[in-house]
Order: structure tokens, then C-alpha cells, then sequence
């Protein structure tokens, strides 16, 4: 099985744009315990947990994910949103949660990315895919207004976290990602090599969990992209060993 990146195709002619944000994510951290790193994670994302029901006073807290607070602060938070979200999702500084709320303008594709983490399927798309044995594909609506009559459907996809890198791109050198916080802490190696034995095999589309930001495809997703003549997303082949 052969394994590829998911980009934005710029060429595919479309101007879509989402000016949106989650409804909840995790606030930042001042100061990880174990590494002593700030901030937070891009591309943890789970757009289809619903933290409405969390009492108001804690929804509050994660609507405002631009701050940052003290770890015991996000510890505390984390444990409020662990039973709303999936087993195995990753719950460090930063995820992000529920759909996307905002504004959107322009044209999209069946298949759509805002940024090089967050990928997005027209509703047809999703069930055309399935519907050909694509397997992993779990959408949920965005809370987004469009400027068009006809807004596009687009569904923002929850992707599983699998694979890490093989040794032999990563340097002798590194130390593992933090127990605490999970921050990694070596440079995206370049060329990334995926590890084979790490890859799933129930799922043709998931978020690289050695680095979150990576969205990788599977030979079988994008065979079926391309019979059904889906645009809006290329597809670059990663190396495996
Ligand atoms: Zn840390």
C-alpha cells in the first residue's frame, strides 16, 4: 500500500475561504512541567465533540483558546472534556473542538483545506467516497455562514491519529515528544519517512500522530478521488520503509 500527503491544489481554480474558528479548543499552556515548552498543538482536531452540554462556566473557558493558563489549570479543563471526546483522541494544549463557527465566501471544491491540517468534504463527496469501500471518513457540519444562496455542505472531517516517522529521517540525537504536554521536539525531517509497521490498515485518510499538522492518504483513498474526479486536494507520495 502506498501512503500520500494531502495538499491544497491551487491549481484546481477554487477561492474558498473560512474565517471561522472552533466553537471550543483547549487554551494554550505558560509553562509544560515536563519540557518547559508554551503554547499549544496545531492540528489536533475533533470537530465533532460537542461540549455543549459542559456547564457554562467551563464552555466559557474554552471559548477563549488564545489565552494560555498554568498546567494544573489545563489539567483540570482536560479532565472535563476526556468524557465528550473519542478514546483515542490526543487531549494536549491546544486541540481543538466542535464545529467551526464564522463566515465563509468564495467557491469550494468536493474536497477543501483551509490550511495544511484542516480538511474538509463536500457532504456528496464523503458519501460518493464511502460509498466505493473509503473507509475512516468521519464528517461533521460546520456552523459556518455562507455568502452564497447555495452553500456548499462542506462536512469537516475527525481523523484518527495514526503512524510515526521511521528512525532512519529522524536525528540519532532526538529525545521522544514530551510525556506531558506531548510537544515534539525535533524539526519535521525532510524527506519524512513513515514507518510501515506504524501505518493503519482499517483507515484510508488520518492525521500523522508523530506530527499533527501531516494528513496522509492512502493509495486506496486516492485512487477513488480520482476515478470519481474529485478536485480541490493533490496528493504527494510519501516514502515508507
Ligand atoms: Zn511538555
Amino acid at each position: 500500500m502506498r501512503f500520500y500527503q494531502v495538499e491544497e491544489d491551487r491549481a484546481a481554480g477554487y477561492t474558498g475561504d473560512l474565517r471561522a474558528v472552533p466553537r471550543w479548543g483547549f487554551p494554550g499552556i505558560t509553562a509544560c512541567p515536563g519540557c518547559g515548552a508554551g503554547g499549544g498543538q496545531a492540528g489536533l482536531q475533533y470537530p465533532c465533540v460537542d461540549l455543549s452540554s459542559l456547564p457554562e462556566l467551563e464552555r466559557k473557558e474554552l471559548e477563549d483558546p488564545g489565552r494560555q493558563v498554568g498546567f494544573e489549570d489545563f489539567l483540570r479543563l482536560r479532565e472535563r472534556v476526556r468524557p465528550h471526546a473519542p478514546g483515542w483522541a490526543r487531549l494536549e494544549p491546544g486541540a481543538d473542538f466542535g464545529p467551526l463557527t464564522g463566515t465563509a465566501s468564495g467557491t469550494f471544491g468536493p474536497l477543501f483545506m483551509q490550511n495544511p491540517w484542516s480538511l474538509y468534504l463536500r457532504r456528496e463527496a464523503l458519501e460518493q467516497l464511502q460509498g466505493v469501500g473509503v473507509r475512516g471518513l468521519t464528517g461533521c457540519p460546520l456552523a459556518v455562514r455562507f455568502r452564497e444562496k447555495s452553500p456548499p455542505g462542506l462536512l469537516a472531517l475527525q481523523l484518527e491519529l495514526h503512524g510515526r516517522f521511521h528512525p532512519d529521517c529522524l536525528p540519532p540525537d532526538r529525545t521522544p515528544p514530551c510525556p506531558k504536554c506531548g510537544s515534539v521536539r525535533h524539526a519535521m525531517p525532510e524527506p519524512p519517512i513513515l514507518d510501515a509497521a506504524s501505518l493503519p490498515e482499517h483507515t484510508d485518510l488520518f492525521r500523522l500522530d508523530a506530527w499533527t499538522t501531516l494528513i496522509v492518504a492512502s493509495q486506496r483513498l486516492v485512487e477513488a478521488v480520482q476515478r470519481l474526479a474529485l478536485d480541490g486536494v493533490s496528493f504527494r507520495e510519501l516514502r515508507v520503509r
